[in-house]
């Protein structure tokens, strides 16, 4: 059943009367009708499908299915009924303003630079080309944007011609043309010609204004990011109010923010630097402090403590301190926070206990897990027991 494709004779038609042919469910039980004539674009050649209305009914999707326009509905509808179709016209517009836009920037990097597009995609917020180079410079970014600007604000004709396979050669086509029969180009006399079966503004000036956002390195290509039309003001907005609000909480005019922005960072180096240094002069304190009250046990003097949410990595550094001062140290230290035990064993380089079996014999009795060397150790496990009693237990171990 083929229908009439009112897109292509108007592309401006938002509104229109048809008979309905076929009311179906597809394979996955979504309902669909296909009507006689249609003015809503289904999903093809890179641009998404229209949205809108059949007598009221929501039209979520629309798809062309081996020849056959399904516009997806919500519910059955009587076939041979006439319908009002209504097409979801702001996401309309804005698709032909991307997919017209994409055209004029693909056009402009192979027209200044000889850059070729590879491929596009027309997203919901932003669009891409992914062009054929190694990498994208600033200005050469920028003066491609400043073409495509040109192209929109001279207002030049977007035509659209039907054509055979033998006419093909009459016109310098960006790419070769995938179909054989009813060929469709858009064309932008003396500047692009395309093979394209999507719907385009009348003139490139309705495309508004084309923005390069962006670009990142893909394997063989780079992937440029831009928005056309009332994107465009979109993203003016919403990149506004970012430098809006940075302006105030860094007290600087939004010249300057990147500035103002780097200052900080430095500044916040350089406290971490302090943080670090005075943490280290702690470490050495409190060794030192602890080193006093050592007790003596056999032949060896033994340093036992409790701490509480002390990050592990210091009670290593604390451990590390004392035994490397003291030969005949052993250090038992051990952290309790709120779910779990942590322990840290150390040993002074004349103490013949190794800690990695210490630390063994004790891990089981919290479920933990753990082990080092003989000189160091460290592990953890579950609160199944007072940090106290743990401590005892690796003195009852030794
Ligand atoms: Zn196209």
């Amino acid at each position: 059943m083929v229908t009439e494709k009112l897109y292509y004779q108007d592309q401006y038609l938002g509104r229109f009367t048809a008979h309905i042919r076929k009311s179906e469910k597809d394979e996955k039980g979504r309902f669909y009708v296909v009507l006689d004539q249609t003015a809503f674009y289904p999903t093809g050649g890179g641009q998404p499908h229209d949205t809108g209305t059949l007598n009221e009914v929501e039209v979520m999707d629309v798809e062309e299915i081996d020849g056959e326009i399904r516009h997806y509905i919500s519910e059955s509808m009587e076939v041979g009924s006439e319908c009002i179709g209504i097409i979801h016209w702001e996401r309309r517009m804005d698709h032909m303003q991307q997919h017209a836009g994409q055209h004029i920037l693909s056009a402009a990097f192979e027209e200044e630079y000889g850059y070729k597009t590879v491929s596009f995609h027309l997203g919901k917020e932003l669009c891409s080309i992914d062009i054929a180079v190694d990498n994208l410079t600033e200005e050469v970014a920028y003066e491609v944007e400043k073409v495509a600007n040109i192209i929109i604000i001279e207002n030049r004709p977007i035509e659209t011609r039907w054509v055979n396979r033998e006419e093909l050669s009459n016109y310098k086509l960006r790419k070769e043309v995938s179909v054989s029969e009813n060929i469709r180009l858009v064309i932008i006399p003396d500047f692009d010609y395309n093979g394209c079966g999507g719907t385009h503004p009348k003139a490139t000036g309705q495309v508004g204004s084309i923005e390069i956002l962006h670009w990142e390195k893909q394997k063989s290509h780079v992937r440029v990011y831009f928005v056309c039309g009332r994107r465009v003001r979109t993203q003016l907005h919403q990149k506004h109010k970012v430098i809006q609000n940075l302006s105030v909480l860094l007290s600087s005019p939004q010249e300057e923010v990147v500035g103002a922005t780097k200052r900080i960072l430095e500044d916040f180096k350089e406290a971490e630097k302090t943080i670090a240094s005075l943490k280290q002069q702690l470490i050495e304190y409190e060794a030192e402090s602890l080193t006093v009250k050592a007790k003596e046990i056999e032949k060896y003097q033994l340093i036992k403590e409790v701490f509480e949410n002390r990050p592990i990595t210091e009670l290593q550094q604390l451990a590390k301190n004392i035994t490397t001062k003291s030969d005949m140290m052993i250090v038992l230290l051990v952290n309790e926070s709120d779910e779990k035990l942590q322990l840290v064993c150390g040993r002074g380089k004349n103490v013949s206990v190794s800690m990695n079996q210490l630390i063994k014999q004790v891990l089981p009795c919290i479920n933990g897990k753990g082990g080092g060397s003989d000189v160091v150790a460290q592990g953890g496990g579950q609160k199944l027991m007072s940090p106290d009693e743990l401590i005892n237990r690796l003195v009852d171990s030794l």
